[in-house]
Parts: C-alpha cells; structure tokens; sequence
C-alpha cells in the first residue's frame, strides 16, 4: 500500500545521461544503454534537484520501504509502481564478536527480508515498475540467482511473462522459486556472461525487454535506496567503511549515486565512505585491476562459488566501478568458499544471523582488513548482508 503522503509526491526525474560522452536521453522512451557506438555505457537517470525544496523532515510518517525517497525515484505514475515492501531493512549491530570488533562499531544491514530473499527485490521492483510504465509485456534476465526469483515474483505480480537464464550449476532452489512464480527458466551451460549473450540475442527477436545489470538505468535505481538508508538510519552522519559483495555492481554504484543526490540535496555534506568491494577468489576480476591499478577488469570465471551472486566473469560497468572504489578511497579483495562458510557459522552461532555466503565473505574482510589495520580504531563499519542464508542451504549443507 502507497500512503497519502507518497501518493502526493511526484518524480522529479528529468532524464537520463550517459557518464561518458554526456547524451541525455528522454526517459519516457525504452532506451537500455548510450547508442553511441564508442560507449555504450550505463545510462544513469538524473533529476531536477537545484531549485526543489525537498528536506529530509518531510520522511518523518513516510511507509516503511525503498519507495519513501518517492521524489528521487524514477517511476512517473504512481499507478506503475509494482511494490511488495522492498527495502528499509535493519541495521543490526554486531554484539558478541567483540574480540573480533574491538573498539569498532560494526553494523549489518540485512537484506534478507526483502521479497524473495534478498537486496535484489529493490533493484527488480524498480525495473519492473518502469517496464509496466513503458508497456512491457515480458521481461528478461540472465542471473547467478537472486535476481532470476526477484524479477519472476515482480512480474507475476505486474502480470508480465518473465524468462530466467541461469547457469546450469546453480543449485537447484533458486531455479525451482523462478518456476513457482510460473518464470520459464532456461538452463545454460556456461556462466552468467553466456546466459547474457544468449537473453540479449533471443529479446531481440521476441520482444522482450532484457533487464540485465547496469545495461538497463533502473534497477540501479532501486538499488541506491540503500545508500539513502544509511544515511537516514544513522541519523545523517555517514559510516566511514562499507563492505560490498560485488558481483555485476549495481549495489555499489547505487549506493554511491545516492550519497552524491543527497549532497546535492543538502541532506548530507562532502564527507564519504570508504567502500570495499568483496568478491568470491573463484572470480574476482576487480580485486586483481584495481591491485593493477587498471581501469577496466579482466573476465575470469574460475567456475562455481557457493556465492552464486558471486560468480560473474565481468561486470558490464566495470569502469565505473573501479572509479567508484578509487573515488571513495575505498579497497577490493577476494574471500574463498571455505572463508565464507567459517564466517556464515561465526555470525549465526554467535549473533544468530543466518547471513549468504556473500554477506559472510563481508565479515572475513572486515576482520581482514582491520588486522592490516586498513580499518582504524574507533570507525563505524556497515556490512551489507545481501542476501537470506536460508536460500543458500543447499550450497552448504555438505559442510556443516
Ligand atoms: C546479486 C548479488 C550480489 C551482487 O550484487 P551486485 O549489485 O550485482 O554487485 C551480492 N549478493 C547477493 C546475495 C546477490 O544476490
Ligand atoms: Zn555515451
């Protein structure tokens, strides 16, 4: 349910923008990258701020979920949004693994009671809703998991048909939730990347509207409320660490879109987190440019990872990405299976939180990095827990 309060608030989205060669595009025509043939970068969706007189004050009484920023989101009709309470999720504080957090403050943001299970809800209900604003009647995603179970239950509920590629390694569960939600699941040998190739190929042909990440403006738009969030639920004053697990993105770009709206804005000032991207060592081509100090990531898929959201060869903004790490004085690196699984027990046997293996690899670089001391005493951290642990059962029950 929309409250009243939403209901009278408007968009102020203007259009969307290509961060390479500058085009603007109108964002009420179906556009997925810059057309510009040497780019073809993510198009980022910019909004009318200077001149607005939007304050954090008028939050107060707003609903519970990512759709309380209704200004700074894209959807234009209130009648599109397609929601089941994504997003304004819990910051839980790490209370017992005080030999491990010292005199830092360490907090989880979980994710996981999102619809279906993880962070993925918000960007999907984004990209939906802007998908039912635009006309569409299927839509189509190549996924690692996640998002495959996300875009299947929002699009039930838009009545879109939805079409899932997923490699055939998955484990079985986040196939089986696509089909509940009555998705076509197609299984691909390959990788996430082959998935891609094959969606993008096939939308061509039957019309469907592909909403791969970061080839798409959207759900990069949802996925930034996270970012508003933690603004907001620390009360304005930003932590000064942010662990992500990075696999296409999205998350960490969005995240870093929206403390830059809300500079913008006047609701926060200059300073910034420092953000770490995390990756699984079976595929973690950003950890290895930005050690390089490269600007793009290489492809490397060293196959199966009990993070599946993990498992992508090549992010399609990998140049913004590493931007966005260097940018925030940030870091990158990789935590194995083995790692993630010893964390994924620590944080459940002694906080009670049943994290992803991807949210577990987060906890191992926080301890990772503040034992080379990267992290200093006193700071405020904030671990995004991506995902439901529960989803991941099968990934790990044959070492527990
Ligand atoms: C998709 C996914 C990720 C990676 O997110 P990006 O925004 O694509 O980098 C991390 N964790 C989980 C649980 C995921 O499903
Ligand atoms: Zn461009």
């Amino acid at each position: 349910m929309i409250t009243t309060t939403i209901n009278a608030s408007k968009t102020l989205l203007k259009h969307l923008e290509c961060p390479e060669c500058g085009a603007l595009y109108d964002p009420s025509s179906l556009i997925s990258v810059c057309t510009n043939p040497a780019c073809q970068s993510t198009l980022f969706a910019r909004y009318d701020i200077a001149g607005n007189t939007l304050n954090k004050e008028m939050l107060a009484g707003r609903e519970a979920n990512m759709w309380r920023y209704r200004e700074m989101l894209p959807v234009i009709d209130n009648l599109n949004i397609v929601s089941m309470g994504e997003g304004f999720t819990p910051v839980i504080p790490v209370e017992n693994l005080k030999q491990a957090t010292g005199d830092n403050r360490v907090f989880i943001k979980n994710e996981s009671g999102n619809p279906t299970g993880s962070f993925k809800a918000r960007g999907i209900s984004m990209a939906v809703s802007k998908a039912k604003e635009l006309g569409i009647k299927t839509v189509a995603i190549p996924t690692a998991g996640n998002a495959g179970g996300a875009m299947s239950a929002y699009a039930a509920r838009a009545g879109m048909g939805a079409v899932v590629y997923m490699p055939k390694l998955t484990p079985r569960l986040f196939k089986d939730e696509c089909r509940v939600y009555g998705a076509e699941v197609v299984e691909v040998d390959g990788n996430i990347s082959d998935c891609a190739k094959l969606v993008h190929e096939q939308a061509a042909q039957k019309n469907w509207f592909p909403i791969s990440t970061l080839r798409e403006p959207y759900r990069v738009e949802g996925k930034k409320t996270m970012g508003y969030e933690i603004a907001e639920q620390f009360n304005w004053q930003l932590p000064d660490v942010i662990f992500f697990p990075t696999g296409g993105g999205t998350g960490l770009i969005g995240i870093c879109k929206a403390f830059d709206e809300m500079e913008q804005l006047g609701w926060i000032g200059s300073k910034r987190p420092r953000m770490v991207a995390v990756q699984s060592a079976s595929c973690c081509g950003l950890v290895k440019a930005f050690n390089n100090g490269s600007a793009n990531a290489e492809f490397i898929d060293g196959g199966y990872t009990i993070a599946n959201g993990l498992r992508v060869p090549k992010s399609y903004a990998d140049k913004q990405l590493l931007k966005a790490i260097r940018n925030s004085n940030g870091t990158a690196l990789a935590i194995n299976d083995a790692e993630m699984l010893a964390g994924l027990k620590e944080l459940a046997r002694n906080e009670g939180l049943f994290v992803s293996p991807e949210g577990a690899a987060l906890w191992q670089a926080f301890k990772k990095l503040k034992s080379e001391r990267w992290i200093k005493d006193g700071e405020t951290v904030v671990l995004i827990n991506t995902g439901s642990g529960y989803k991941y059962l099968e990934n790990i029950n044959a070492d527990l």
